[in-house]
């Protein structure tokens, strides 16, 4: 491991200051620059592995207290960025009214890592496609722009099949982040300019001709916490994954409908594990609208949010389970006690 200068963050406009005057590369991931540390569950990890290559790192926890109360703040949910997973999951308000971010929180990683992972760092962890992590690997256009990509004729069974491009088709692989779409969430920001607000949905980037550039976020860019707006008790998160626990996802969907007397007033519907970001399916929301929900609608939509999937040689398999996995959510949320 290489060395690298830590120091504690004293307020939220120091430590972006700080982080903004030390990146010093133009990618501002893995090139010589200062890193938020919250967690540290997966940013240590990559580091060990070479992967990415901080000089200093900022830890955010001294700013715990203001960064980490959950609650109910008049009619919207307020998550701090620094509450841990594990106490989130636990919430008996979030529980009751927002179910599919309980069950994202509580069915990723192990209980040891959401003990200590925050929610800021799991929506900005890193994909975990092989060859990224792999730095015996060249050619990866993610950590090595313009080297090609070893997963396109490499073993590609976990990539994804959504938002791929001819440059990357490294999963986004986290849970959490599909609830927060799922629930139209927005994000708040603290920046060495000052703070605002932005869509969730608007917070990670498709790889494109970047795959480098994940996030709209700039150097010095903290993630303060997530806001979002009303209550979804009829909400749901299902996870396929190759064993029951410790494990990232093959495909996962996040559902959240509002519905009366049988109709569809609003649905909200989100991917995971299949795709490259965050994968909101508009195309579904509009179908479900205005329907009684039934099995055979479920079946429909479900095909309507893979019909521009591409497969590969080992990940063709995700299409179809994706297809069930979300079919399923959907009959699950349409059929749920609220
Ligand atoms: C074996 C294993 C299995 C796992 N399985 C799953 C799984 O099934 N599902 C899942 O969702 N996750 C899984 N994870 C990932 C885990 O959830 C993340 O490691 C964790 O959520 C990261 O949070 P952290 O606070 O430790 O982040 P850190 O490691 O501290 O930081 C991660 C990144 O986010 C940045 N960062 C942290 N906080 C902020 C902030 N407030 N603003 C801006 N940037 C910030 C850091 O600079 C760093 O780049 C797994 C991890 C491991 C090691
Ligand atoms: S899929 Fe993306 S992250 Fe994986 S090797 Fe290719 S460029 Fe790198």
């Amino acid at each position: 491991m290489r060395p690298f200068a830590y120091q504690r963050a004293t307020d939220p406009a120091a430590a972006a200051q700080t982080l903004a005057a030390a990146a010093t590369g133009n990618d501002p991931l893995t090139e010589a620059s200062a890193q938020p540390l919250a967690g540290g569950t997966t940013l240590i990890d990559l580091m060990k592995l070479d992967v990415m290559r901080p000089v200093r790192l900022v830890d955010i926890n001294p700013l715990t207290s203001s960064w980490s109360a959950v609650g109910l703040d008049g009619g919207n949910l307020r998550l701090g960025a620094l509450a841990r997973m594990a106490d989130v999951a636990a919430n008996s308000e979030i529980q009751r009214n927002y179910p599919v971010i309980a069950d994202s929180l509580k069915l990723a990683a192990s209980p040891q890592l959401r003990n200590m992972a925050t929610l800021g760092g799991n929506v900005m962890q890193r994909t975990r496609c092989s060859y990224f992590r792999d730095v015996s690997y060249d050619n990866c256009n993610k950590r090595n722009p313009g080297s090609g990509c070893a997963a396109m004729d490499g073993f590609n069974r976990t990539h994804a099949v959504l938002g791929t491009s001819e440059q990357c088709i490294a999963t986004y692989p986290g849970d959490f982040a599909q609830a927060l779409i799922a629930l139209d969430a927005s994000v708040d920001i603290t920046g060495s300019a000052g703070a605002r607000q932005i869509a969730f949905a608007n917070l990670h980037k498709a790889p494109g001709a970047t795959p480098q550039i994940e996030t709209i976020l700039a150097p010095g860019d903290l993630i303060s916490g997530f806001t979002i707006t009303g209550r979804w008790p009829r909400s749901v998160y299902l996870k396929a994954r190759d064993r029951q626990s410790y494990e990232f996802a093959l495909s996962s969907a996040a559902v959240a409908l509002d519905i009366l007397d049988g109709i569809v007033r609003d649905a909200r519907v989100a991917l995971g594990g299949v795709a490259t970001v965050p994968w909101r399916a508009p195309e579904v929301e509009a179908l479900l609208r205005g329907q009684r929900l039934d099995d055979a609608l479920a079946q429909r939509a479900a095909e309507a949010a893979f019909a521009d999937a591409r497969g590969r040689k080992h990940n063709g398999f995700k299409i179809g389970l994706g297809r069930r996995v979300l079919a399923r959510a959907l009959n699950q949320a349409a059929t749920m006690e609220v």
